[in-house]
């Protein structure tokens, strides 16, 4: 079989970390990058993200999620868009339940949102009133430069090819436009104790941090070579925990988490990246 390449780097060099989830989790020699091999087709998606247990999970409830550090970054990223261009258009890409979109509209900028999940692009179109698209950006045939904002909170994990969503981002962006985006990082404490665990026999802490539905898993020099590569500068990178509370619902689990996150702290190395990201005119 061939191998399939590095979508950062294109380089061949990979090598096989864990079998999870029915499938293979590779390394890229390269660069470091994360991914699962074979990557799920784009009917494969569909069907995942229209499932029930999709779109009720936990991950999307509104009720304490407002006090959560993710939380605070969508605030602040909508006070940033609001203030760089006041009624300025936004396409949120993956807006979940659409906290975002709210943020956003509430400080009047015209909110538009693409999102590959039937149900909540439902949702959003009957909360907002807006255009919601369900195809891949690459297929939307958006035309150049139609936004001043695009926001892609939690996404890049998510998609089968980041740098053609990448690129395709900052063509529809105005120039001196914003991408507000995160990630999941794998320079942390916590994924090296999941694989030293793997290593032992116990692969559950490994296959939890690399759900099937995060097909690729990014370093710091690598998403920076990622945003750099598809012409953006970056104005902001800033690495922050996931939230226990949103991580596990098991007590001991949690405060196992919280003493990983203390080191964290003190190495700087979290678990998810959170970017701002400004489009550059070709060089
Ligand atoms: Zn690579």
């Amino acid at each position: 079989m061939k191998p399939s390449s590095c979508n950062l780097c294109g380089g061949r060099d990979q090598h096989l970390m864990a079998r999870l989830h029915g499938r293979d989790l590779l390394r890229c020699g390269g660069c470091g990058m994360r991914w699962y091999d074979p990557t799920p087709t784009k009917a494969e998606l569909k069907s995942l993200y229209a499932a029930q247990e999709y779109v009720a999970a936990e991950y999307f409830s509104l009720e304490d999620d407002l006090q959560t550090n993710h939380y605070q970054h969508m605030l602040q990223a909508a006070e940033t868009a609001s203030r760089r261009f006041p009624g300025g258009s936004v396409l949120e890409i993956g807006p979940g339940v659409g906290h975002f979109l709210e943020f956003c509209s509430t400080r009047g900028l015209r909110v538009e949102a693409i999102e590959f999940s039937q149900p909540l692009a439902q949702a959003i179109r009957e909360k907002f009133g807006c255009a919601v698209l369900e195809e891949p950006i690459e297929e939307c045939g958006l035309p150049d430069g139609s936004f001043q904002v695009v926001a892609a909170f939690d996404l890049l994990e998510h998609v089968r090819d980041p740098m053609a969503l990448l690129r395709e981002i900052w063509r529809v962006l105005a120039p001196d436009g914003l991408l507000f985006l995160s990630t999941v990082s794998t320079d942390n404490v916590l994924d090296r104790v999941g694989m030293l665990l793997h290593r032992a026999g116990v692969s559950g802490p490994l296959a939890k941090l690399h759900p099937p539905y995060h097909l690729y898993y990014f370093n710091k020099l690598a998403i920076k070579r990622y945003i750099e590569q598809s012409g953006f500068a970056i104005e902001a990178l800033v690495q922050e925990n996931y939230d226990s509370r949103k991580a596990t619902s098991s007590l001991p689990a949690r405060l196992f988490l919280d003493g990983v996150y203390s080191l964290h702290n003190m190495s700087g190395d979290k678990t998810n990246f959170y970017v701002t990201c400004r489009k550059q005119a070709p060089s």
